[in-house]
């Protein structure tokens, strides 16, 4: 009996450690004069047990960024601790669901967090929509939260989001979303049509970046707005596989499933194709994500390597959730 009661108090006293140790966050990454990327969502609309869907977080200056927030994609930022209430901004790259499913996730988490501002939602024309239509799902969430812990524990003008429509002049041009406490933020187009306007981002800090393609075929456009970055984070889905399996629904029958895999074949880049981009652009590293089909079993990611390294000569990384680069500043 004495044994059992130890085992039980012992038990406990490693869950209060595990409920505080994941709590913790990581709040050097704020101030530590580099630039941070952690990949919180790597796969894509399809489902995957190992990979939530379309997220980055950046940490730089003082500043927590997360570029779009798929399904998932929340608890990956919480398990990597990142400073949750320091999220500063969120940019979506584009409104299909596997890119904007944990909005309503993040604003609450940052809230409970301790977010002390509304938190701003950049994005496309269209993004006032999103954040209206997460704020309204989530209205009786934010009574309840304010009637549970009161409203000096969660202020109530801090649990709400603002959109930032981010316009571009034209094509071709790139638009600064913000510029505050050393890092950039650049949008421009890419190319996933009929999604218009679709963006990717440019984070620039100290002398080093990340380039977001979001989802987009292979763009020229992509390709200079990218141009000498560290990391260019870009979509990827095997054709060649997509193709055999678009014939094989087809042999049996299943016009429909062979039509919409035909479909997606149009608005992504190939791994090879988005070689091309990294070279063109002069890429220190190319980070595979958004990989379609899913990367199980893990023989799969040979064929996302296939013939890569033959084109581009740098380095190439298919992105895990919870993967971090740590890009010291070099001025
Ligand atoms: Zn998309
Ligand atoms: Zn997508």
């Amino acid at each position: 009996m004495k044994k059992l009661l130890v085992g039980l108090v012992v038990g406990l006293l490693m869950m209060v450690g595990a409920v505080s140790a994941q709590q913790q966050a990581d709040i050097a990454m704020l101030s530590d004069g580099q630039l941070h990327v952690v990949m919180c969502g790597t796969g894509s609309p399809l489902a995957d047990a190992t990979r939530a869907s379309s997220c980055v977080a950046v940490v730089a200056g003082g500043e927590v960024v997360l570029i779009d927030v798929g399904p998932g994609s929340w608890r990956q930022v919480a398990v990597n601790r990142i400073p949750t209430a320091a999220v500063s901004a969120v940019l979506l790259t584009h409104f299909h669901s596997d890119h904007i499913g944990d909005l309503g996730e993040a604003v609450t988490q940052t809230w409970l967090g301790g977010r002390a501002k509304p938190l701003e939602v950049f994005g496309p024309p269209g993004v006032e929509k999103i954040v209206a239509g997460f704020a309204q799902a989530f209205s009786q969430d934010v009574e309840y939260r304010i009637a549970h812990h009161t409203e000096a524990m969660l202020p109530r003008a801090a649990a709400v989001a603002v959109a930032r429509e981010v316009k571009l002049k034209n094509d071709a041009e790139a638009a600064v979303v913000f510029d505050r406490n050393g890092l950039k933020v650049t949008a421009f187009k890419v190319e996933h049509d009929p999604v218009k306007p679709a963006y990717g981002y440019r984070l620039d800090y100290k002398g080093r970046s990340v380039v977001i393609s979001g989802d987009t075929a292979k763009s020229a456009n992509l390709a200079k707005h990218a141009a000498g970055a560290d990391l260019l984070i870009h979509d990827v889905l095997a054709k060649d596989v997509m193709i055999m399996a678009a014939a094989n629904a087809e042999r049996s029958g299943d016009k429909r499933r062979a039509k919409l895999v035909r479909d997606i074949l149009t608005y992504h880049a190939s791994p090879t194709e988005a070689a091309e981009i990294a070279n063109e652009a002069k890429v220190e590293t190319l980070v595979f994500t958004h990989m379609v089909p899913p990367l199980n079993p893990p023989v799969t990611e040979q064929m996302f390597l296939r013939g890569v390294a033959d084109i581009f000569k740098g380095k190439v990384v298919l992105a895990k959730d919870g993967m971090r680069f740590d890009l010291t500043a070099k001025n």
